[in-house]
């Protein structure tokens, strides 16, 4: 009798999309909320210095307790308060693990950073929704009602959002943390583009149930490291750790993020200018809106999201941008626009400011957005 190898993967599985990643290969990658530019050429210098002098026979520190130092010194928490993994998308899924289980309600606010929902599903929880405003803003009264519903266990969201670029208040966030009557979990790893009044992060561990993410994907430039952190109470920290394996974070990741970490300032003077980048490039864009059919959100992130009201317009868009050379990210009827260097949103908004005025875009009607996985 031959089984066909497909039967053995659960209907759960079975049902699942695989992540297709935007693999675009052009001049002018728009598409991925990375940080365009280089890393200081002293860091660049000292990560090629540790690649020759660790010792790769040896397992790493299952803790990466220097990375872990170096992280809390800089933001300014308990180093025990830190745990470490693989891009916060690995700690996000071991936050996931310990505090979720088959039926427990997860609440989410659409169109939000998509992983929260699939690693929810993956644990067996059962996903919750809460709406956001025309301007991308969290409604907190109904996210609240929503994490107060029977056998909610967990709430996350993005602070600024992916993909909407919306920010919280800090008034805001604490206010529904401290009446959430569970773990909220607020991803801020676009928070250095928005500044630190925008940030929780202090609180974590000092509110119970107040998780934050961080990574050094973003503002630090070093996505592809695969380094990340979530900061909570120490009994969360512990269930974390109990869930994860034991060598999570590679030694090479460990050693180099911890480097990093070293140019903290230089960094976040970078990321401000990003973010200012950012609102600029925003403000041509809303200038344009009304030809373009389309409504821009103010950006707190180094990305602009573009609401079209006909999702063909956005689709046609995004390919005549692709055609000259410009990647963005088409999400649904929406346009999500990274933050490049100065040349290239330069370039970016010169082909744009055509594509609208040769009036590429036509029908009006109304289009939704789409959840951001990257
Ligand atoms: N959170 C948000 C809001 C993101 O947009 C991303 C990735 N783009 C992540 C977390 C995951 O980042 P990483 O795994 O690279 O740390």
């Amino acid at each position: 009798m031959t089984v066909s190898s497909a039967a053995f993967i659960p209907e759960k599985i079975a049902k699942l999309k695989e992540y297709v990643p935007v693999e675009a290969d052009v001049p002018v990658k728009l598409d991925s909320n990375e940080n365009p530019y280089p890393m200081p050429e002293p860091l660049r210098a000292r990560l090629c210095e540790i690649a020759g002098t660790l010792e790769y026979n040896r397992y790493p520190d299952p803790y990466a307790r220097e990375l872990v130092g170096k992280f809390a010194k800089v933001y300014g928490v308990k180093p025990e308060r830190v745990v470490a993994g693989c891009g916060s998308d690995e700690v996000l899924h071991l936050l996931c693990q310990a505090l979720i289980y088959d039926g427990a309600a997860v609440a989410t606010a659409p169109p939000d950073f998509s992983m929260y929902a699939f690693y929810a599903y993956l644990e067996g929880g059962r996903v919750i929704t809460s709406s956001r405003g025309a301007d991308g803003r969290i409604d907190f009264c109904e996210l609240a009602r929503l994490a107060k519903s029977d056998g909610c266990r967990c709430v996350m969201f993005s602070n600024p959002c992916n993909p909407t670029g919306a920010v919280a208040t800090r008034d805001e966030m604490l206010d529904f943390v401290r009446n959430a009557g569970c773990p909220v979990v607020v991803d801020e790893a676009y928070g250095e583009f928005s500044g630190r009044e925008y940030s929780v992060l202090d609180m974590a561990g000092e509110l119970p149930n107040l998780i934050v993410l961080k990574t050094l994907s973003k503002a630090f430039g070093l996505a592809g490291l695969r380094v990340g952190f979530a900061v909570a109470h120490e009994d969360i920290v512990r269930a974390v750790k109990k869930v994860k394996s034991p060598y999570n974070l590679n030694a090479f990741s460990q050693a180099a993020g911890a480097a990093a970490l070293e140019y903290a300032g230089e960094i976040f003077a970078l990321a401000e200018k990003i973010g200012k980048a950012a609102k600029e490039l925003y403000k041509k864009l809303h200038a344009l809106s009304l030809q373009g059919g389309y409504e821009a959100i103010e950006p707190g992130a180094n990305f602009v999201l573009l609401k079209f009201f006909d999702a063909a317009d956005a689709e046609r868009v995004h390919a005549e941008l692709l055609r000259r050379g410009i990647s963005v990210r088409l999400l649904g009827g929406a346009l999500r626009i990274t933050c490049g260097t100065d040349a290239e949103n330069e370039k970016f908004y010169a082909e744009f400011e055509r594509i609208i005025k040769g009036g590429i875009t036509n029908e009006r009607g109304k289009a939704g957005e789409g959840d951001a996985r990257d």
